[in-house]
Order: C-alpha cells, then sequence, then structure tokens
C-alpha cells in the first residue's frame, strides 16, 4: 500500500481567541452565548451559513427534552429557556403542558401545547442576534479539519474557509461538531458502534389539508410502497406541522450507513431524494389530505443521529437513565424517551420512557484533554443512552454547561477540571439552569402524577 503523502505549510493565524466553539448547532450555539455572557472573547466557527445544525438544517421543527414526560415540568432553564421563548414568539414557551399525543393529532387538537414550535427562519434569526448581543464572533463558511495539539491540551484549530486553511487559537475549546471532530482531530478516543442509528433526509410538503386520519393513512400508503419494493427501509413516518397547518415536513427516509463517511453520507443524499419522491407520490395517491400537496423541498442535507460518542472521563449507560442514577457532577438533565432508530427495521419504534436524569460534566470532558470539552450528541454516552440524551433541547442544556465551563477554566489557564464542579454548579444555578434541588423537586412532582405515560412504539 502507498503511503500518503507529506503535507507541510506554514499556515496564517486568522484570529486568537479565550473560547472557540466549533460547530453552531443547537448545542454550540448556546455554548456560543453562554460562554461569551461569563465575559470570555469568543468565537464559534461554523461549516454551514446559518445556525442551528439539524433543526435549521434537515428541518424540523420541535425542540424535544423539555419536560419530564411524567409531569410536563420543564427541566432545562437559562439561556436555554431564553432562547426557545425567543425562537418560539412566545413568553409562555417554557410553560406548555405535556401531551403525549403524535405530531398529526397535537397538530390538530393541540397546537404548540405538546412541544415548542418555532419557524427554522427564526431559529436563525434568533441565534445571529443573541451572537451579536453576547459579542460572539461568528464565522460561517468555516469548517474545522485539523486541531494541532501540545501536550494534554489542543491549542489551535486548523480551520477550512474560500481562503484556504488557517489557523485560529483558543484558550479553552468546545466541539459542538455533533460528530466530535475537534476532539477525534486532537487524537481523543472515541466509540462508534456498529448499531449506529440511521440517516434520514427529510422533505417538505406545501398544500396539505391534515385531519385525524392523516397519519394512519400515510403510514397504510408507504407500507405499500415498501411492500411493492419501492422503498428498501423507511421510518415512521412521522410528520410535523411547519409555520402552519398547510406546511409539513415527513421525517420518514431512513440511510442506515456512518454519517462521517462521505460515501454513506453522498448515498443518504442521493437515496434519500428518490425516496422522498416515492413517499410523496404515494401520499399523493393514497392519502385525501395530501392529494393537491407539492414537494416543496428536501433537506437542505442529510440528518445524522449518531457518529462518534467520545470516551470521556464519565460515561452515561443506559442503566443510569433508566434507573435516575444521581451524578454528583450533574451539570444538565435530560428527559426524552429512549428514542433508538433501528437502521433495518421500517415503521415505528419502541419509545422507552425516561424520567429527568442526570448528566454528568465527566461526560463532556474527553479523556486526555484539559482545555477541550464537547457538548452535544458526541458526548460520551453509550450508544442505547444516546437515543435519549441526543435530542435537541439535551443537547442545548450540555452547551450552556460547556460554555460556562470553558469561560470559567480561562481562570486557571484553561483547564476545565480546575473549575471545581461545585464552583460551575452554582454558576449554572445562578444562571438559572435547572439541576441538583430543583431536579428533585420536578422528580417529586411526577412521582404523585397518577397518569404515567408508558413506553409506546411511536
Ligand atoms: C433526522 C433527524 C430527526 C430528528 N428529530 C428530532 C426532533 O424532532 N426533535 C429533537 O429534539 N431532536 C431531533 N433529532 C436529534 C437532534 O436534532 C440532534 O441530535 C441534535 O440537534 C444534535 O445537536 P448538536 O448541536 O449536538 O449537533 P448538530 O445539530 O448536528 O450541530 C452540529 C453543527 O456543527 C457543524 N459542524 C459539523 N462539523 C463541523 C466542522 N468540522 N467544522 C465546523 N462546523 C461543523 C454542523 O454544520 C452543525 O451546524 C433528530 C435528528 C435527526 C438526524
Amino acid at each position: 500500500m502507498a503511503s500518503g503523502y507529506k503535507f507541510e505549510r506554514s499556515l496564517d493565524v486568522i484570529a486568537r481567541v479565550d473560547v472557540l466553539v466549533c460547530g453552531a448547532g443547537c448545542a454550540g450555539t448556546v455554548a456560543a452565548i453562554a460562554a461569551a455572557r461569563e465575559g470570555a472573547s469568543v468565537m464559534v466557527v461554523e461549516d454551514r451559513g446559518f445556525a442551528g445544525g439539524y433543526i435549521t438544517g434537515v428541518i424540523g421543527a420541535s425542540f424535544d427534552g423539555w419536560v419530564d414526560l411524567r409531569s410536563g415540568l420543564p427541566v432545562v432553564g437559562g439561556v436555554v429557556a431564553e432562547f426557545a421563548r425567543a425562537a418560539a414568539g412566545r413568553d409562555d414557551a417554557m410553560d406548555v403542558a405535556f401531551s403525549p399525543s403524535n405530531e398529526l393529532r397535537e397538530m390538530k387538537e393541540t397546537p404548540d401545547k405538546g412541544k415548542i414550535r418555532f419557524g427554522i427562519e427564526s431559529f436563525k434569526r434568533q441565534a445571529d442576534r443573541m451572537f451579536r448581543e453576547a459579542g460572539v464572533k461568528v464565522l460561517y463558511y468555516t469548517r474545522v479539519c485539523d486541531v494541532i495539539r501540545n501536550g494534554d491540551r489542543a491549542d489551535a484549530v486548523v480551520v477550512a474557509t474560500k481562503a484556504g486553511l488557517g489557523i485560529i487559537h483558543a484558550k479553552t475549546i468546545v466541539d459542538a461538531t455533533g460528530d466530535a471532530d475537534a476532539a477525534a482531530y486532537a487524537g481523543a478516543a472515541f466509540d462508534i458502534s456498529d448499531e449506529m442509528q440511521p440517516m434520514s433526509l427529510h422533505f417538505c410538503m406545501g398544500n396539505v389539508k391534515v385531519d385525524a386520519n392523516t397519519r394512519d393513512q400515510a403510514s397504510a400508503a408507504v407500507a405499500k410502497a415498501h411492500a411493492r419494493g419501492e422503498l428498501q427501509v423507511y421510518g415512521g413516518p412521522w410528520i410535523g406541522r411547519l409555520e402552519d397547518d398547510t406546511h409539513v415536513y415527513v421525517n420518514a427516509c431512513r440511510a442506515p450507513g456512518s454519517g462521517i463517511d462521505q460515501t454513506d453520507l453522498t448515498r443518504a443524499e442521493i437515496q434519500g431524494r428518490l425516496d422522498a419522491k416515492t413517499m410523496f407520490d404515494a401520499f399523493k395517491r393514497e392519502v385525501p389530505a395530501f392529494a393537491d400537496a407539492y414537494l416543496a423541498s428536501t433537506g437542505p442535507f442529510a440528518g445524522v443521529r449518531e457518529t462518534r460518542r467520545i470516551v470521556g472521563d464519565k460515561t452515561l449507560t443506559a442503566t443510569d437513565v433508566e434507573e435516575e442514577r444521581p451524578q454528583s457532577d450533574v451539570v444538565a438533565l435530560g428527559a426524552w424517551y429512549l428514542d433508538r432508530h433501528p437502521k433495518h427495521q421500517s415503521g415505528y419504534h419502541m419509545h422507552t420512557v425516561v424520567r429527568p436524569y442526570d448528566i454528568a460534566f465527566g461526560t463532556l470532558c474527553p479523556k486526555g484533554l484539559s482545555n477541550l470539552m464537547v457538548a452535544g450528541r458526541c458526548h460520551s454516552a453509550d450508544s442505547v443512552a444516546l437515543a435519549s440524551s441526543r435530542v435537541t433541547v439535551t443537547c442545548m442544556g450540555m452547551g450552556q454547561a460547556a460554555g460556562t465551563a470553558t469561560a470559567m477554566a480561562l481562570a486557571n489557564g484553561g483547564d476545565v477540571r480546575a473549575v471545581g464542579i461545585t464552583n460551575l454548579q452554582n454558576r449554572l444555578l445562578d444562571r438559572g439552569a435547572i439541576i441538583l434541588d430543583r431536579a428533585e423537586k420536578i422528580l417529586r412532582v411526577g412521582d404523585k402524577m397518577e397518569n404515567k405515560p408508558v413506553s409506546a412504539v411511536r
């Protein structure tokens, strides 16, 4: 096997900052704002031209993980709640009661009651505004492609822009790329499951008129297309409302493969576009609500549920989630179902109900690195636990913790572990986070509830 080329080049330093946030998805957006509010000079670099990651780039408009599934009480506060209130355009966005109804029924009977829905464009503008107000420097169209490591420190990040390669020096780094790109490039250990959840290209339809039968009819239509051999594998379908009831997105394409392999990603896009058209045609033929619909868009890019999970000081396990095991270094709460999409099965799958559970600081700290934390779906969790902790709001909670910790670490030469967990927890509580006693209160309210939601195929 021929060895590769040796690549040597001097690169310009294009920026020096206290805290560099890699990726402006749900976790990175909140991390950058939280760090800047602690007084750090913060830059966020993002590969795409807008913030939001999955939620704006894949087209899906519900923030999940807000509430204890039993009591309906919010489990995430602080800048996360502030962001959601503004993105949803309503002050009572944190007070919505949880209703375990499906998307279409919810849309018809209890609009905006079960989940916080917001406009995708409003998320993007909201992120831009909050970055500006907090003093975060933003570089879109900037991809992290390497990390320069010095002992246990990640000293600088190599970025690719249209101008070529450049260096950004940072005292501390938050890796919120979803795929742990920066941590992996710095040589941190990570796990990848053989049973990694599949990718999905969403598509949007306009001019629809949904009613209470639509979900079942849509489900039957794709099942028949599958039986005819027109679709290899699909999920759901889950159909969610966008800005109004005449415009929906469909989460149903399912592409097994790795979201960090460009061949698999390319296949997810190409097959996804074909499957979207197949489903759309079946919907138009067989679902009255979609008879006059048009296929508005796919993507813009395929959504990736699971790739690298870093090996952290601690790892969140499925048992931790199912038994709500307390973590002394808790910095955020998760609360969403164990919602693990099977890569080769079609249709709906089991959603296991969980109670609010602790996410430990140690799951955000890659072993061997002192000044780099991760936030979001690449944190240290086993693949089953990640099926819950991967959702948007939980990722935002981790972003708040990592942004706050990396800014506080500046006082200790950038060593995030030297911040001290009590100091960090107290600061997070000051900033409105829901952990420790506040979490206890939510659990106690839920314990008294009579109608307990149960695990179900959804
Ligand atoms: C199809 C699908 C449907 C889902 N449905 C829901 C749902 O209904 N509700 C819910 O709450 N959750 C849902 N999820 C899960 C959830 O949206 C994601 O797991 C969560 O948003 C992850 O947040 P994150 O910030 O960790 O990563 P991401 O949202 O993936 O953000 C990562 C960001 O980093 C950028 N980036 C990546 N690599 C680099 C790099 N090297 N350099 C610079 N930038 C980079 C990306 O462009 C992106 O903006 C869904 C996920 C998928 C895939």
